[in-house]
């Protein structure tokens, strides 16, 4: 279902420059986005604009999606972490650029949200690769470290330390960093010892909120 709208919303990324790298594009192809959204919300699935998935959170924004995944340049055996699973949309579409080989931690704090993304996943096939658990993953998951890639779908008020220290050497970090309203995209690499870290932009996410994140 939905096939033409979803080629239709690839081929907008592609052309408005959103996306050039053709392996995220064509996972954006494949994975279904209505899959992942509420019964009275699937319409809208293929519209570029973020929408609501319960609990007061959203699921960001297809170009934004789409930014993201480039700034990852994920590849195929890479160990993946995701901090907010939510609708499980993100981490579907790093467990198509890690196969084969590669693995997703995602972690969510929402119990209710975080089953339903495990669900989905079985559905539809990604649990072989995307692992779905719930937990504060504003302290990372220490038992799968390092990551070759880490990304954060919340904001958080600095870089949580305990991330940095599971990225793996040659890794990379995408966190939303700054104040509840508005945020700076934070590219952080890890060279060795040495942490570089780079401002892609301006962005506005939902609240990481546990121990290095914001209080409750
Ligand atoms: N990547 C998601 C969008 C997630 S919205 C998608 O594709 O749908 C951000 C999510 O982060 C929310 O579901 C929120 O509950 C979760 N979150 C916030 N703080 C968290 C924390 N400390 N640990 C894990 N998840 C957290």
């Amino acid at each position: 279902m939905y096939e033409a709208e979803r080629s239709r919303l690839v081929k907008g990324l592609r052309s408005q420059g959103y996306v050039t790298d053709e392996r995220v594009l064509e996972a954006m192809g494949r994975v279904p986005r209505h899959e992942f959204l509420p019964p009275e919300l699937k319409g809208q699935a293929y519209v570029d604009s973020p929408l609501p998935i319960g609990m007061g959170q959203t699921i960001s924004a297809p170009h934004m999606v789409g930014i993201m995944l480039e700034a990852l340049e994920l590849r195929p055996g890479h160990r993946v972490l995701e901090i907010g699973a939510g609708s499980g949309y993100h981490a579907a579409l790093m467990g198509e650029l890690v196969r084969p080989g590669g693995k997703v931690y995602t972690v969510e704090r929402l119990e209710s949200l975080g089953s339903a993304a495990k669900e989905v996943m079985e559905r539809l096939g990604y649990d072989d690769v995307v692992e779905v658990m719930i937990a504060d993953g504003s302290i990372g998951l220490p038992e799968h470290a390092p990551y070759d890639r880490i990304t954060v779908a919340a904001a958080a008020p600095s870089v949580p330390t305990p991330l940095e220290e599971q990225l793996a050497d040659g890794g990379r970090m995408l966190v939303p960093v700054g104040g509840q309203g508005y945020q700076d995209l934070m590219l952080v690499t890890r060279n060795g010892d040495r942490l570089e870290r780079t401002g892609l932009g301006g962005v506005v996410f939902v609240p990481l909120i546990g121990q290095h994140g914001y209080q409750d």
